[in-house]
């Protein structure tokens, strides 16, 4: 079970990989993860992403791309694997194609978690702080009793400036621009499933699961 997991930010991806990973009993894996481990073990390849990270640069493609071969070389990966946050580009895509080529292997399930941009918007811009004690609040998920006031101490709600539903459309637009090609590349690869993550949780984990175990064999 070889799978890219790929959806929007407040899409739900990180609610879905958890329950994928423990159904499967596969290991996931992030980008963040995946520097995170090799520098600990002090890879060479961690060193050097170690030395981008602390400049506050961007880690080069030649670095992920090597930490992503030797993360999934690991006897872990034998039974499968979900990757989340790689690859982000078509040429990230076509490296881990060949890695996988080496390793016998190939990426069975591109599955892309859909959720409409307003929707989207909703969920990323909902989040409300009281002036008066730090608390935070969500308008969807956990609004508070009385609109724009504190539970507990009737302060005042506020919006913080990231939250501001203009600058997550704009994040958003970004994000979607950047995901296109991707898509297009597993769509054309014939392994790219979208699944509708506007559902309940537990729907949106009941799709998923029914199409993995459809291909299970
Ligand atoms: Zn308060």
């Amino acid at each position: 079970m070889n799978i890219v997991l790929m959806g929007l930010p407040g899409a739900g991806k990180g609610t879905q990989a958890d329950k994928i990973v423990e159904k499967y009993a596969i290991p996931h894996i992030s980008t963040g993860d995946m520097f995170r481990a090799a520098i600990k073990e002090g890879t060479e390849l961690g060193l050097q992403a170690k030395s981008f990270i602390d400049q506050g640069a961007l880690v080069p493609d030649e670095v992920t791309i090597g930490i992503v071969r030797e993360r999934l070389a690991k006897p872990d990966c034998e039974k499968g694997f979900l990757l989340d946050g790689f690859p982000r580009t078509v040429p990230q895509a076509e490296a881990l194609d060949s890695i996988l080529a080496d390793l016998d292997k190939a990426i069975e399930h591109t599955l892309n978690i859909q959720v409409e941009k307003d929707e989207l918007i909703a969920r990323l811009s909902g989040r409300r702080i009281c002036k008066t004690c730090g608390t935070s609040y969500h308008l969807i998920f956990n609004p508070p009793t009385v609109e724009g006031k504190c539970d507990k101490d009737g302060g005042e709600l506020y919006t913080r400036a990231d939250d501001n539903p203009e600058t997550v459309a704009n994040r958003l637009e970004v994000n979607m621009k950047q995901a296109q090609p991707l898509l297009d590349f597993y769509e054309a690869k014939g392994v790219l499933t979208n699944i509708d993550g506007q559902q309940d949780i537990n729907k949106v984990f009941a799709d998923l699961d029914a199409l993995l175990q459809g291909s299970r064999s």
